[in-house]
């Protein structure tokens, strides 16, 4: 039998036998007592930051947490649960404790790019505009193995860095998927429905996807990758999708002066007035960058619900300009306000922390973006848009995607024992960093501060190896 892209991967990245191995010594936290998958005691945290029901961040401390299969079965103060019988206990107490928060939701990323880092060094000081002609060169010279492989790389340093829940915009459904199975990451899969790289790409495309995929680890999107670039027919076909199966949409959206120019020549209108005219303008809806809009736009989009990923890295780094920020959160659009990380063509670390830090400092010249707003767009806000009400918070009945960070860590201490928010002030303000340990849906995938599920240092290898390959064949 033929080994598929994916067996191929497993194979090749499978982490050491020791990876898994849970200590017994005093350095754990990890204690197995019987079957892995079953139900864990999340022991005496003495933070656990989350938001409740009307998104009021809570920051409830001493707490335990009970995880059965995939989800959260109970969140109590530690002395409150008596029972014994667990299959494995992590003790999130001791040598100064844990500081639990929901896995972070990145709501726009493009995984398979992860191979092309390096590949632009944007030295020259390129917009947005020159840096996009540039891509399809590259992006052509890229094998199915190749985008898998960069998702893997991409997705697993997302996952170091706190992320559990992705939104991928890219033309290849095949790799995401891969590499959605091979890391156990969620993953919203949106799929261009046409596209210069990958001609095949069309509505009837995305059908084929979804009758071939009917159990898929990821969820199928559709996506743009700007609006003007389609044709009417096009965006019809995009409507009666979305309606028919019940999918999500993505567009990249008034990313540049010229894309609004664009759409206006073409369609002889603004772009929310074209996500209207194909009955677009909703909450299945989610835009990117979306910097020049008129403020009439803004309005419209907030009272539609229509998802935005904020992305104030690449938006600096391509020069785009600067997103209205205070203009939504006036328009009571911060429910819809999320974040992303972008390709790492775009931003090179793959974190959402660094990106809320960066929220703060861009919009600080009018008002402050308090810690609170910050940690919802990185958690319910992405998962109201994403349309996944059972992720993002940490409360009963929620699936279990958790990440642990050590307190007794730089960046953490010292903080106000009395005030635990200038915690979040103080993980959010100190840039990114790495877990401890990050559960998705119940299991760990970081344990120790290793990947599980991968070998990184042989996943590190391929992607050199990978890289040049590539490199090769895009000079010739
Ligand atoms: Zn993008």
């Amino acid at each position: 039998m033929k080994e598929t892209v994916l067996q191929k991967l497993q194979s090749e990245l499978a982490p050491q036998a020791d990876a898994k191995i849970d200590y017994e010594g005093e350095h754990s936290r990890h204690q197995v007592k019987g079957n892995r998958t079953g139900r864990i005691l999340i022991h005496n945290a003495p933070f656990i930051f989350t938001c409740d029901q009307n998104d009021k961040t809570q920051i409830l401390t001493g707490h335990s947490l009970v995880i059965e299969g995939d989800a959260i079965k109970a969140v109590a103060p530690a002395g409150q649960i008596q029972e014994q019988n667990f299959d494995a206990i992590y003790d999130a107490g001791k040598r100064g404790g844990i500081v639990i928060t929901p896995g972070f939701i990145n709501t726009h990323t493009h995984p398979p790019m992860y191979l092309m880092r390096s590949a632009m060094m944007l030295d020259e000081g390129e917009g947005v505009d020159e840096t996009i002609a540039a891509m399809p060169r590259w992006e052509q010279a890229m094998s199915e193995t190749d985008m898998a492989l960069g998702a893997i790389g991409d997705i697993t340093e997302q996952q170091k860095h706190g992320i559990t829940t992705t939104l991928s915009h890219y033309h290849a459904f095949a790799p995401l998927e891969q590499a959605s199975r091979l890391t156990e990451q969620n993953l919203i899969n949106a799929v261009s429905v046409m596209s210069n790289v990958s001609p095949a790409n069309s509505p009837a495309l995305i059908e084929k996807i979804i009758s071939e995929h009917t159990a898929s680890h990821s969820r199928l999107a559709i996506a743009l990758h700007y609006l003007y670039k389609a044709t009417p027919e096009i965006l019809t076909a995009v409507n009666a999708l979305v309606n028919k199966y019940d999918l999500l949409f993505t567009c990249h959206f008034a990313e540049s002066e010229q894309v609004a120019k664009n759409c206006e020549e073409k369609f002889g209108m603004r772009e929310t007035a074209v996500l209207k005219k194909f009955n677009l303008l909703n909450d299945r809806t989610l835009i990117s960058h979306v910097i020049y809009v008129r403020d009439e736009e803004v309005k419209t989009l907030a009272a539609t619900g229509v998802g935005i990923a904020h992305l104030p890295t690449s938006n600096v780094i391509h020069k785009s300009g600067v997103f209205p920020f205070w203009k939504f959160y006036d328009a009571n659009g911060l429910p819809y306000l999320s974040l992303g990380t972008d390709s790492v063509i775009s931003k090179s670390r793959l974190d959402l922390l660094s990106e809320a830090y960066q929220t703060r400092i861009t919009h600080l010249y009018d008002r402050t973006v308090k810690f609170s707003s910050l940690f919802k767009m990185m958690t319910v806000n992405g998962a109201r848009i994403l349309h996944l009400p059972d992720r993002g918070r940490i409360a009963p009945g929620c699936k279990a995607d958790l990440v642990f960070w050590k307190l007794r860590d730089r960046g953490f201490i010292p903080y106000d024992a009395d005030e635990p928010m200038t915690l979040l002030g103080n993980i959010i303000t100190h840039g990114g960093r790495m877990v401890r340990d990050l559960m998705i849906n119940g299991r760990f995938v970081i344990k120790n501060r290793r990947h599980q599920l991968v070998d990184e240092s042989k996943l590190l290898q391929q992607l050199q190896e990978h890289h040049l390959a590539m490199r090769q064949r895009v000079k010739k």
